[in-house]
């Protein structure tokens, strides 16, 4: 059992692990002292963004906004945006997240007006998470390594596809034990 799904399984339990102890470490000193959250996939666990890479980008075309949702104990913006089929999504906005984009970006029903989008997935499940953007003039396809290195760029993550590891700790630590 050599191939990529068995080390996938065999990198978990680190992963899980590096997790509790933060959590540990974050419920010892009663948060609030500089301890990062993380934000994992709904649907398999994946961290995909830390609180410290949070950065609101207010759109127009928000049907509302609320920020009532703490993450990382500070408060944080989500906007309610609705597609052409008429499902609305809240979302969160980060400056960069780990999921995978597909490319090429469509520039049509784009909710932050100047920039061009593209679908954002889970890179370990391929669930969707949100949606990337980038700046409408771009290149409809550019590289990882480019769309990272902008400060013109940021994802929008539904919220009801993340977890935070606060809420994950208890589903986390029986998982590490199993293992
Ligand atoms: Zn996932």
């Amino acid at each position: 059992m050599s191939n990529g799904k068995s080390s996938l399984v065999g990198m978990a339990p680190v992963k899980f692990h590096v997790v509790f102890v933060t959590v540990l470490l974050c419920s010892v000193i009663q948060l609030g002292f500089g301890c990062s959250d993380l934000l994992l996939c709904r649907s398999c666990g994946h961290e995909v963004a830390e609180d410290t890479e949070l950065r609101f980008v207010p759109s127009r075309l928000a049907l509302s906004y609320r920020n009532d949702t703490k993450i990382g104990g500070k408060r944080v913006s989500v906007q309610l945006f609705e597609n052409p089929e008429g499902l609305r999504f809240e979302v969160v906005t980060f400056r960069r997240a780990d999921v995978l984009k597909h490319w090429p970006a469509d520039v049509h029903f784009s909710w932050f007006p100047g920039h061009a989008w593209t679908v954002a997935a889970c890179p370990r499940c391929r669930a969707q998470l949100g949606w990337a953007f980038q700046p409408a003039h771009w290149p409809r396809t550019v590289t990882r390594e480019e769309f990272e290195g902008s400060e013109e760029t940021f994802v929008a993550l539904i919220i009801e596809n993340l977890l935070q590891e606060d809420f994950a700790s208890s589903l986390i630590i029986p998982k590490g034990l199993r293992s």
